[in-house]
């Protein structure tokens, strides 16, 4: 009638957890040490035998929760092994299911544990990020998906259950990866009371993240006075602008995050060493390259700051004072590093 989850089942276990149609049998002693919710529960007076579930004469406690996020909580109490900090792999729904039962269930260290893998995909110095890869800010890190790349089921259960604990921190760029892989006319079909405050949020995003994307081709406007050639460097400048119309098909859906990396900037840096084709140059004199660069840095840098209140949430700094109070670190710090 009930299924037993092999390696949760311990003959001397004191107590039987049921979620669903799946039975786990356990520490009650374990349990109780691990979790506030479950010692208090254990302390109270026991319930008439008359009104107690038994199976095998060991009373049962039943959860509401699903059987899949009961089997990865239990585990992640029971084999300290399981359930490592990042960047040690990890599937997505043992992170949610663990977070959401550690909230739950008041159990400190697997929450924060499930925290610290969403914040290491989700939450980033933006330097750190842009600079270090160049698959992308969205490179996939050591959260694995059903995918290579999270679906619009994975990336909802990210938001919701986030929203839900209170780790707002990591939503700025859940929303922006939402926008970005989601189409919008699913977006606009997502009506479910639980889905629709999140996917008109990102949605309502749109206008400000085009015009962020608008704003990032200014830096091919960049007029540079000390220019060294400027016939040659306004070719570079068409050239970009000519590829950018031809080989981004939608360039206003163009991320604004991840416009121009740093294998753009090496192609358009010229090596004092190399030459180019004087009708066909593709990279900038040397103080055209530095302003333009840094231009778009500005206007980079400018989005990034912006980012979580194009999602109506607070500024980063006031995100990371939230993440700080949430793990028991210090505030005093510098809370602009993000
Ligand atoms: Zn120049």
């Amino acid at each position: 009638m009930y299924t037993r989850v092999h390696g949760l089942w311990f003959e001397d276990g004191g107590l039987i957890i049921k979620a669903e149609s799946t039975i786990f049998r356990i520490s009650k002693c374990l349990l109780a040490a691990r979790s506030t919710f479950f010692s208090d529960m254990i302390i109270l007076p026991p319930l008439p035998e008359s009104d107690m579930e038994l199976i095998d004469g060991i009373p049962v406690v039943t959860l509401p929760d699903p059987a899949k996020d009961v089997e990865v909580f239990l585990r992640a109490i029971i084999d300290s092994s399981y359930f490592m900090p990042p960047p040690k792999p990890v599937q997505l729904s043992e992170v949610l299911g663990i977070l959401l039962l550690s909230h739950k269930y008041d159990v400190g260290y697997l929450f924060c544990r499930a925290l610290e893998h969403l914040s290491m995909q989700f939450y980033f110095p933006l330097a750190k990020a842009y600079r270090s890869s160049k698959n992308g800010i969205e490179a996939p890190c050591h959260i694995k998906f059903s995918s290579t790349q999270p679906n619009t089921s994975e990336l909802f259960h990210i938001i919701k259950i986030c929203k839900m604990v209170g780790a707002d921190w990591i939503l700025p760029m859940a929303y922006y990866y939402a926008y970005y892989h989601i189409q919008q006319a699913d977006l606009l079909s997502m009506t479910s009371e639980d889905d629709e405050y999140h996917s008109r949020l990102c949605l309502s995003a749109s206008r400000n993240l085009i015009l962020s994307n608008l704003k990032m081709f200014y830096f091919l406007k960049t007029t540079v006075d000390d220019c060294l050639d400027s016939r040659q460097c306004n070719l570079v400048r068409q050239g970009i602008w000519s590829y950018m119309l031809t080989a981004v098909q939608e360039p206003l859906d163009v991320a604004p995050l991840d416009s121009f990396r740093e294998d753009f900037w090496e192609q358009v840096w010229l090596d004092e060493n190399s030459s180019q084709d004087e009708d066909e140059p593709s990279a900038f004199c040397v103080h055209c390259y530095h302003a333009t660069k840094r231009t778009h840095d500005h206007l980079l840098r400018d989005c990034w700051d912006r980012l979580p209140f194009f999602f109506c949430l607070p500024g980063w700094s006031d995100l990371e004072v939230v993440r700080q109070t949430v793990f028991g670190e210090s505030t005093s710090g510098n809370s602009d590093e993000v």
